[in-house]
């Protein structure tokens, strides 16, 4: 029994299909974990079957790339060892004496890895606020790639990815200059956005976020649809090994399958928590793209799938970093950890934990202020997660 991959379905539908053959031999529903290293061969360099050295491909990783690109709609996807050796792939494929222009508030491993690795290897970042009123005037003659991540870590700003290809396009007319457009798309999930359709060239993942969804895999993936920038990648990572696990491909690849119930349940209860931290007294500001008062909205019912804000919000909360740290040590149901995307809850404060190797003044100067408190909203019960939000504001 063959499965029909062709017919257009749903998300849903797709996630669980896609790439998840039946297994010819065994008639096994669920793939096996294919952990051989090498495959055999029945005449020199001829083998058995389509694998040879489990680094250049293996059967789950490939499984689980043919699904990501389906769901990204892309026509190639490229699993790799964590979100970080995602980015360090896709920079490193960039000649040296290269420029970049990234947003300002990136992942903080993003910015790190521009500030203190790229610069090694000949490549320069400039930082800029907001992408489509900053972009034209930073672009360089040299300028190679344009990194963006939306909604942004964690001040959750929206970009409008159409409006900065439009930039790109129209210094490519001018100048002949080919400009990469990369989208990090860890905190909406092929659920909710799918870049590629919005004209970026490369959307890439931190699997270990969303996409896994369980907190028990470190993987990364990224999709394109350009022939020859696949090619590139794929031959630059064979050659860095930078690959994921097959048991690691094969848990994300588990996690997918459920990725659209858990996004929906995430953004729901995050929206209804958005909207009770709004009416608090003890709360100055929140960040949250499903909120109609989100000063990107307009772009976020343009970009997301049924206008849904994910699963994560940030927020300001009354009496400065001593009031943060008195919250984000109150709650129970919320743990006080770094990372996202899980079916659990968790809540951070960013300055001091996953920003905290950014430099005040231009951590200030994107949003993350010492009282910013960063929560990913899990799949538990919403009204557990408001009880518990009130309980722990009330010892503030
Ligand atoms: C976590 C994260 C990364 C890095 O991914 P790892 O899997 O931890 O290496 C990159 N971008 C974003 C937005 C992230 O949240």
């Amino acid at each position: 029994m063959t499965k029909d991959q062709t017919t257009n379905y749903g998300f849903g539908t797709n996630a669980i299909h896609v790439g998840a053959p039946i297994d010819p031999h065994t008639g096994a529903v669920i793939e096996p974990v294919s952990l051989s290293t090498t495959f055999a061969q029945s005449e020199p360099s001829k083998p058995l079957g389509i694998y040879e050295y489990s680094r250049s491909a293996n059967p789950n990783r490939d499984n689980f790339e043919i699904a990501v690109a389906k769901l990204e709609n892309a026509k190639y996807a490229l699993a790799l060892a964590s979100g970080s050796a995602t980015t360090a792939l896709i920079i490193q494929s960039l000649p040296v004496n290269s420029h970049i222009v990234s947003s300002g508030d990136v992942y903080g491993g993003t910015h790190r890895y521009f500030t203190k690795v790229a610069n090694t290897h000949g490549v320069e970042a400039t930082f800029v606020g907001d992408l489509v009123k900053d972009l034209k005037s930073n672009l360089r003659e040299n300028t190679k790639l344009v990194w963006l991540e939306t909604p942004s870590n964690p001040t959750l700003k929206v970009t409008n990815i159409n409006k900065v290809k439009e930039i790109l396009n129209e210094h490519e007319s001018v100048t002949g200059n080919k400009v990469l457009l990369v989208v990090d798309n860890t905190f909406l999930s092929p659920y909710i956005s799918n870049p590629l359709n919005f004209g970026a060239d490369i959307v890439i993942h931190s699997v270990t976020k969303y996409i896994n969804g369980h907190s028990d895999v470190v993987m990364g993936v990224l999709a394109v649809n350009d022939d020859e920038l696949h090619e590139k990648l794929r031959f630059l990572q064979n050659a860095i090994g930078s690959i994921p696990s097959p048991f690691d491909s094969w848990l994300a690849h588990r996690g997918l399958k459920t990725l659209h119930l858990r996004v929906k349940q995430a953004s729901e209860s995050a929206l209804k928590i958005a909207e009770y931290l709004s009416s608090h007294s003890k709360v100055s500001l929140v960040n949250y793209p499903g909120l109609k008062t989100h000063e990107n909205h307009d772009v976020v019912l343009k970009q997301h799938r049924n206008g849904l804000g994910g699963g994560m919000i940030s927020f300001r909360i009354n009496g400065g970093a001593q009031a943060a740290s008195v919250f984000t040590s109150s709650t129970k149901l919320f743990t006080l950890a770094e990372s996202l995307g899980g079916i659990e809850s968790l809540i951070e404060v960013p300055a001091i934990m996953t920003h905290g190797g950014i430099p005040k003044a231009e951590r200030e100067s994107n949003g993350v202020y010492d009282d910013l408190v960063r929560i990913s909203v899990g799949i538990e019960e919403t009204d557990d997660l408001l009880a518990d939000i009130e309980q722990a504001l009330e010892r503030v």
